[in-house]
Parts: C-alpha cells; structure tokens; sequence
C-alpha cells in the first residue's frame, strides 16, 4: 500500500474541497454528482447507482477499465456491451458501438472537466462522444480529479496535450503525437487522426424521460 505523506494528504483534502467547490455547478449544469477518495469507492457508488438486471454500455475509456466496472457488472450478471473485445471483427466493433447508446446505462470517463462542470472530450470515431449526447439509458461519468481544468480552453489542451498522445500509441496510431510525445501544432489532419470531433456539454443534454446523468469525481488518478 502507498505510504501517506503529508502532501500526498494535502493533495487529498484539496481534492475533496475543490470536489465539493465543483458539485454547485455540476447540479445547475443537470447532472447529480458524487465524490469518491478512492477507485475502489468509485466502482462501489457505480455497481449503487446501476441497478443488477441492467445492461450498460461502455464505449472506449481507459478509467472504466482501470476501475475494474466491466469484470464487476460482469460478475454480477449485467450484460456488459463494449466494443474492445479483441476477438470483434471490424464489422461486429461497429455493431457494438451502435449497441452501447441503446443500454440502460452508459458508463463513461470525460477527458476533462472545467472546474464549473463542462465536460471536454475530443473523439476519433465519434461514437463515445455521440453516446455522451444522445443515449437511451441513464449516463455516468466517472471523472479523476486530475482531469480537472480551469477553463474549456486549458481542458481542450488537457486533452490535446495530455490525454491523447499516450492514446495514440496505446492504439498504434501514427500520428505525430505518437512519435514526439505531444500535440501537433495546427493538430493533424490524417486517416489516423484521433482527434476529428470535439464535444463541449456545457450541460447535461435533454434525457429520455426519467433518465440522469450522474458525475462521479474521484481523487485518485485514472485514465489519461
Ligand atoms: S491533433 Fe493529431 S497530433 Fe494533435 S493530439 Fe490529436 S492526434 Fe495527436
């Protein structure tokens, strides 16, 4: 187990306050937020807040797999829709893209978050950011407190800079990012390009009736 320190303990209370700081926003902006210290509080208020017989769709996230959520619904008998299986042909990735929007539950990370609750995500396939819009089931965001930006502008550098340049190699994507570690001033425009599409919800768009889109902050690090 990591050893506590006194920053480390600092660093955790300030998350926790600038959380809390966040959660005004975040209501007036529709979602219900959440704060989890840990991930494992996190995967505990996420397994709460899907209900068991659920299905839920999980497009493509790092955090949600660092968390562990996909074993867990599993285990537990949701049917878990998610297009990273790695036996998919091309064909059945699509379907199960298609797939994830029509879930119960969508279960998603944000690339970023300004610290008045606008969440930042830039895609390449368009499907996870479609899915943030316009999904049948409830949405739930899971969001490290590290993503967290002052303003749209610095999070769509977060993303850029941050965020994805580590996605492109884990994809093996030739892009310049890939290559030098950072964004490509002026961005790339190619076939392998992962960034083609920026999302920017400012709020919670309209939900099929009696549906919520939930934001669980969490002060550990995950995802990119
Ligand atoms: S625009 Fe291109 S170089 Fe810049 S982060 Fe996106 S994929 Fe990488």
């Amino acid at each position: 187990m990591k050893k506590e320190t006194p920053m480390s303990l600092a660093v955790k209370n300030n998350y926790r306050h600038l959380a809390e700081t966040m959660f005004k926003g975040l209501k007036q902006r529709g979602h219900e937020p959440f704060y989890a210290e840990t991930a494992e509080e996190a995967l505990a208020k996420v397994l709460e807040l899907i209900p068991s017989g659920a299905s839920v769709g999980i497009p493509g996230t790092v955090t949600i797999r660092e968390l562990g959520a996909p074993e867990a619904l599993a285990a537990r008998g949701n049917r878990v829709v998610h297009h990273w299986d790695p036996s998919f042909t091309p064909a059945q990735r699509d379907d199960a893209r298609f797939e994830e929007m029509q879930c119960d539950a969508l279960l998603v990370s944000s690339n970023a978050i300004t610290k008045d609750g606008v969440l930042v995500n830039i895609d390449g396939s368009g499907n996870r950011v479609a899915a943030m819009c316009w999904s049948r089931g409830d949405r739930i965001f899971v969001i490290s407190m590290n993503k967290v930006c002052p303003d749209i502008e610095s999070a769509i550098a977060r993303v850029r800079e941050q965020a994805t340049p580590p996605n492109a190699l884990r994809l093996g994507c030739k892009t310049p990012c890939a290559v030098t570690g950072c964004h490509a001033k002026g961005g790339c425009i190619s076939p392998s390009s992962l960034c083609r599409a920026v999302l920017i919800t400012e709020q919670a768009p309209t939900m099929p009736a009696g549906k919520k889109s939930y934001v669980i902050l969490v002060g550990e690090p995950l995802g990119y």
